[in-house]
């Protein structure tokens, strides 16, 4: 019973961490959306090692080109390679040569200046093996004599991959299945229900037509966009600033424009309903 409580209880906490993917890596380094303070870019990198994914620069490296070829084959997980190559199969094979073109004419001056991402690039596996596996280990053992092989196995390894899985169904699942209010022209898709499970980053559609807006999504609050309500709240304690937002007008112009009229099914959930 407690091995189950246990399980359970690593589905709010995997989502926690995953904040450093979505607030972090994704809307803070990879596209600038909004400014943090050194404090909160820390607290995110430890968020973001707990996951074990890449370093942040790998990770903005491979997001950027992914905006900026999207779906084609320069984008490192592409769609049109298949729904297994976009969702895990891009991490076990060799990157094709277009991809590598592409990196060479990145420019990631901003993370090259930034000293957080120094730290965990020249660190990273030490780095993240303490945060991703000793960390989640040690604490349940240490507080409340959890069975250290329980903890390993529920919070250290399924939790990181729960959130491996998130992240990467970014890739298959958000290019493939789903509504397209604001582009019917790009493979990225806006879906409620995995909106709810990817802490907001399920309107991928929106996110692809404003990529530099923190929100992600026209639609917020916690239970549909969790990642802006944490950068919210970053905010009223003056931790995070600069954010960038589209205006509703020029959102509504680009759904009536080039969306497939979907938009008109989330209207409620805009208005905050
Ligand atoms: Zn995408
Ligand atoms: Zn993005």
């Amino acid at each position: 019973m407690r091995e189950l409580l246990n399980c359970v209880d690593v589905y709010p906490f995997g989502q926690f961490c995953a904040l450093g993917v979505t607030a972090g890596a994704h809307r803070l380094w990879s596209h600038r959306s909004y400014k943090a303070n050194l404090p909160l870019r820390i607290f995110l990198s430890i968020l973001f090692a707990s996951c074990k994914q890449h370093d942040i620069y790998e990770w903005v490296r491979d997001h950027r080109v992914h905006h900026k070829y999207s779906d084609t084959y320069a984008d490192p997980h592409s769609i049109k390679r298949g729904f297994f190559f976009s969702h895990i199969g891009w991490m076990v094979t060799k990157k094709p040569k277009e991809v590598h073109t592409k990196f060479e004419k990145l420019d990631l001056s901003d993370l090259e200046n930034d000293p957080v991402v120094r730290f965990q690039k020249k660190y990273f596996n030490i780095w993240s093996t303490f945060w991703c596996y000793i960390v989640p280990t040690f604490i349940p053992w240490y507080f409340w004599n959890e069975d250290p092989w329980i903890s390993f196995c529920a919070v250290a390894v399924a939790r990181q991959g729960l959130i491996l899985h998130y992240a990467w169904s970014v890739n298959s699942i958000a290019h493939r299945y789903g509504n397209k209010p604001y582009d019917r022209n790009i493979c990225p898709t806006d879906d409620k229900i995995y909106a709810i499970l990817a802490l907001g980053e399920g309107w991928h559609n929106y996110h692809h037509a404003f990529p530099w807006d923190y929100r992600s999504s026209e639609i917020g609050g916690f239970k549909y966009n969790m990642t802006t309500s944490f950068i919210d709240l970053m905010g009223k304690i003056g931790w995070a600033s600069h954010f960038k937002m589209a205006t509703t007008e020029a959102v509504k112009k680009r759904a009536e424009s080039k969306g497939d009229g979907s938009r008109i099914q989330y209207v409620g959930l805009i208005n905050g309903s």
